[in-house]
């Protein structure tokens, strides 16, 4: 157990002096729990914070906040927990539109007999579109306030989410095989190029190439993607030892196990997102360390497609860089954040034969400044700390299921759900307020996934 610091009592001299010469925010969020997630990890009960256009510039007491700031819009999050919005370290977006298409079945054959199909005949700049629309409604409603992506058309993935108002860590997909966006390898590179040049320097969008994985691209795919994302400085995403197979077919080619065979072409260096990484030897582990590879685990995706446990609590001894995501809606079947949290505790504790590791308070930390540092990002997002982006949700603690409260922590890893957040604030903007999304509009954003569907429905009809 970490040392929790619960700040009850902070100077406050000069106050009086400060409210004659109150300094303008734009938004202020007083009352309520806040959640720093800084260093020392502390809890403002209650808190407040103000933000000045993209950054949050002070946190401190309400009085204290009210004393320094006359705010164009003032939030009251009484009754409420403020925390870092929530970071989603791997997701595919669009497949929000493949959700419920095809579950209870192995990954070899859920992606070959139905995932793969379908995206064959419905992967559209169209169909991408409605579909990142939908996730990020999804992904607003339930605090998410920053993903990492792999998906196709890419560029129509990062216009939705700017529009949207969310962060996104966004990988052009690089894949052997024909895809919706490209019918070579290189086709697809050059696309990705596009893409960086295009987004590169905005400030929402980080651009990003995404090899599909080592068993769907050959060696000198594999290279040149990473080389791609060095000479742009962007990073890096691959999904990695995911299932057993993945393993088997690692040997059966390179004799190797997948990281150690990504080690052994120099894939692997800062600015890399592993995702999954289930199957890594202690060794494999050190090198993802040394190397600097964020990883991302998907405790959900993983138990729902059984392709095992991957070793938080070892990766955590390591110090990697460990984030949690959801993956895509196709194999969660969600993107709530606050389920992987939970499920990211349980399934460590239920594997480990131990109740005491991944504790609520470790579950928070991969959703948020865990997130960020597999991302690379923590210095901008991660905690809510003055200077960095104000990225911040509220949560409401008034269901009967987080009542009482003792544990702020406990209520928000164990027992709160994405339909709890009241508010979603990324950059400084507000895109929902009491429930209210400001963005996007919302029937409408609906009302197009469902006219998809059908499509979507017939192209997988055997
Ligand atoms: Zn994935």
């Amino acid at each position: 157990m970490r040392v929790r610091i619960v700040v009850t009592a902070l100077a406050f001299a000069g106050l009086a002096a400060a409210q004659s010469t109150r300094r303008q925010a734009s938004l202020v969020v007083i009352g309520g729990t806040v959640i720093t997630e800084n260093a020392r990890h502390d809890i403002l009960s209650p808190g407040a914070i103000a933000i000045s256009g993209t950054d949050i510039v002070d946190i401190d007491r309400p009085e204290v906040i009210a004393g320094r700031y006359r705010a164009s819009e003032t939030i009251d999050a009484r009754d409420q927990i403020v925390l870092p919005g929530l970071i989603n370290t791997h997701t595919h977006a669009p497949m929000v539109m493949y959700r419920g298409l095809a579950d209870d079945l192995s990954l070899m054959k859920w992606l070959q007999e139905y995932i793969f199909p379908a995206e064959a005949k419905t992967v559209s700049p169209e169909m991408v579109r409605i579909g990142t629309r939908l996730a990020a409604l999804e992904m607003i409603e339930s605090g998410t306030t920053t993903y990492a992506d792999m998906y196709y058309f890419e560029e129509e993935i990062a216009r939705a989410t700017r529009e949207a108002g969310l962060r996104g860590v966004l990988g052009q997909t690089i894949i052997q095989f024909p895809v919706a966006d490209a019918r070579t390898p290189a086709e697809s590179l050059a696309r990705a190029e596009r893409f960086i040049t295009a987004f590169k320097g905005d400030s929402l969008i980080v651009p990003a190439v995404a090899p599909h994985a080592m068993y769907t691209n050959d060696e000198a795919t594999l290279k040149a993607a990473a080389a791609l994302a060095r000479r742009h400085d962007v990073p890096l995403i691959i999904h990695l030892a995911e299932t057993e197979d993945e393993v088997k077919t690692s040997r059966e080619q390179h004799r190797t196990t997948p990281a150690s065979y990504l080690e052994s072409i120099g894939f692997w260096g800062p600015k890399t997102l592993a995702a999954h990484g289930v199957w890594v030897s202690d060794d494999e582990i050190q090198i993802l360390k040394q190397r600097g590879v964020g990883v991302s685990h998907n405790p959900e995706s993983n138990m729902k497609l059984a392709s095992g446990t991957a070793p938080v609590t070892k990766y955590l001894a390591a110090g990697v860089a460990l984030g949690l995501g959801t993956d895509g809606a196709a194999s969660n079947n969600d993107l709530d954040m606050f389920e992987a949290m939970r499920q990211a505790s349980f399934l460590a504790k239920h594997a480990m034969h131990d109740p005491t590791v991944v504790p609520a308070a470790t579950a928070l930390d991969l959703a948020t400044i865990g997130g960020a540092r597999a991302l690379g990002m923590e210095k901008a997002i991660g905690s809510l700390e003055p200077g960095k982006r104000a990225d911040l949700i509220t949560v409401s603690m008034r269901a009967p299921r987080q009542t009482p409260l003792y544990d702020p922590i406990s209520h928000i890893v164990y027992v709160t759900r994405g339909d709890d957040v009241r508010t979603t604030i990324v950059n400084g903007k507000v895109l929902m307020r009491n429930r209210q999304i400001r963005t996007l509009d919302r029937a409408a954003v609906i009302a197009a996934a469902n006219q998809l569907a059908p499509r979507v429905r017939d192209a997988v009809k055997h």
